[in-house]
């Protein structure tokens, strides 16, 4: 879950990132958060992660007020959160299986659970057959693929993909929309950032516009070829 209550920021250097922000994503739900380059999306990003503070108002995420939480707690929040990222970032020397293991690893995951967990969640992205291949064999959906399911492995509450699609071409854009959205019916909570309007268009569905720092729509609309 994530709420904003009248939340601002201000950077040091004076602009004003977001202004006066309201804004409820409720435990399984899906949104689509859209807007312009320099609208304020990454600031969003970076607030719900405790990057940087808000300067007024208040945030909560997965049951943790930002404001309250200490510095040592912050790895906590980020544990209930699985990011995915435009450029991918896996590791280039590991395999599929081993940059998603990896990341279980990371948490010490007790081993059994990692043989367990990953193969499973390599099946759900539909990456199985791909467990020993490289990133640098691999396709720009395939990759982002495997990103998907490193956000996914450890079990997190919600799912931000940050312009998931912004490095892969259209169709297969579409099937990454598409696979969040089934990992969403299987009850993660999914925030998609984009800017891409026509891919949003095509599915519909709860859509954020955010536009100089406001939010300035906030409903849910039906997609020309998807059933919301
Ligand atoms: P988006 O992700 O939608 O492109 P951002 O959240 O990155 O937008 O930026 C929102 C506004 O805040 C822009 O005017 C941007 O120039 C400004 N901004 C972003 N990061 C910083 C920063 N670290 N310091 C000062 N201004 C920033």
């Amino acid at each position: 879950m994530v709420e904003l209550k009248d939340v601002s920021v201000t950077y040091s250097s004076g602009v004003d990132a977001l202004e006066h922000v309201s804004l409820k994503i409720n435990d399984g739900d899906f949104a689509f958060v859209v807007g312009a380059s320099g609208a304020g999306k990454s600031t969003l990003i970076k607030l719900l992660l405790k990057e940087i503070e808000a300067t007024s108002g208040s945030v909560t995420v997965n049951g943790y007020q930002l404001a309250a939480l200490k510095k040592k707690q912050i790895p906590q929040l980020r544990r209930t959160i699985g990011i995915v990222f435009q450029d991918f970032r896996l590791i280039s020397s590991m395999t599929v299986y081993e940059n998603i293991a990896f990341v279980m690893r990371v948490i010490d995951a007790p081993p059994k659970t990692i043989r367990k967990r990953v193969p499973y969640v390599m099946r759900l992205v539909g990456l199985q057959e791909k467990a020993a291949s490289y990133p640098r064999e691999l396709s720009g959906g395939e990759l982002q693929r495997v990103a998907i399911a490193r956000a996914l492995v450890n079990d997190p509450k919600l799912i931000i993909a940050d312009e998931p699609t912004g490095n892969i071409d259209p169709e297969l854009s579409y099937e990454i929309v598409d696979l969040l959205r089934t990992i969403n019916m299987q009850g993660t909570t999914v925030m998609m950032v984009t800017h891409e309007h026509e891919l949003v268009k095509r599915f519909g569905g709860r859509i954020i516009n955010i536009d100089k720092g406001q939010i300035v729509f906030d409903d849910i609309m039906e997609g020309t070829d998807y059933e919301v």
